[in-house]
């Protein structure tokens, strides 16, 4: 669905993404990770056009990314971050129906879009979609935030570190739904994170960047049992789910799925 070919971008004469190839397929869950300055929000925001690569050629649904307009990808790509970027004179439903109201839709649709998508982010409609993001919790708002991504039922989720400043119980619970939300729609899902336990528990697919290129890249279980050098392997080594799926025998969604680590 989403291909990069020998991509690159360059800031001020230093690549902070190199040479670049994914390929990330429909319904997949992709994990972006790697330390601070690797890549990954340069690579995330270079899906939607938010930031224009410089070399190579990225694909989406099989056509350059060049020829989509970004009103477009604003469509069919739903975009939320750490900083929430909600508007603080907005309702939350206001909020939610960004995309909806540039699309022009009906009120009535609109007003039923989100109900239905703060119930599937276990918000209760009534109490909560004449609030101002002040009335609400940092949970709270980063799950508006994640509505608003999904608001105009995209087919790609993009996300940046869209739980960074929460408690780890707000955490859990928001890492659960986008987990949940993934598997009902089998929507492709496209996450930046640079924590190791939340890529393992999330991804089918992980990639690991380091200084703007890809260090490896596969299932949670391959990174694990099959690290591509002592970089990949001390990365993950540090993670205590990582270890507690090697002993277990079981690795990250794959797992999930039923698949066996090798010996087991
Ligand atoms: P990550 O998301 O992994 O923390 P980024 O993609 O944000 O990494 O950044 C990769 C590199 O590109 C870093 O060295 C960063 O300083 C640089 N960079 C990112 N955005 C800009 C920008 N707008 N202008 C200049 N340099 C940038």
């Amino acid at each position: 669905m989403i291909q990069f070919q020998h991509v690159s971008k360059i800031f001020h004469g230093k690549p902070a993404v190199e040479n670049l190839n994914l390929n990330i397929a429909e319904g997949e869950f992709t994990v972006l990770i790697g330390t601070s300055g690797s890549g990954k929000s340069t690579t995330l925001k270079m899906i939607n056009r938010l930031i224009e690569h410089d070399q190579g050629k990225i694909l989406f649904a099989g056509d350059e990314i060049h020829s989509f307009k970004p009103q477009e990808l604003r469509r069919r790509m739903g975009y939320a971050i750490q900083s929430i970027g909600l508007f603080p004179h907005w309702t939350v439903e206001q909020n939610i129906a960004t995309v909806p109201q540039l699309l022009k839709w009906p009120k009535a649709k609109i007003r039923d879009r989100v109900s239905e998508l703060l119930a599937l982010l276990h918000l209760d409609a009534d109490r909560f979609r004449g609030r101002y993001p002040h009335q609400l919790s940092g949970g709270q708002q980063q799950r508006v935030g994640v509505a608003r991504a999904l608001a105009a039922d995209p087919e790609v989720l993009l996300m940046d570190e869209p739980f960074g400043a929460l408690d780890p119980v707000t955490r859990a619970s928001l890492q659960a739904e986008i987990a949940r939300i993934h598997q009902l729609s089998g929507r492709t899902v496209v996450l930046v994170t640079h924590d190791i336990d939340e890529a393992l528990a999330l991804a089918d697919r992980i990639v690991l960047l380091d200084q703007g290129q890809v260090i490896q890249q596969g299932s949670p279980r391959h990174l694990l049992t099959r690290p591509a050098n002592a970089f990949v392997r001390d990365f993950f080594g540090r993670s205590d789910i990582g270890i507690k799926l090697l002993a277990l025998g079981a690795a990250g969604a794959h797992a999930r799925k039923g698949e066996r680590l090798p010996g087991k």
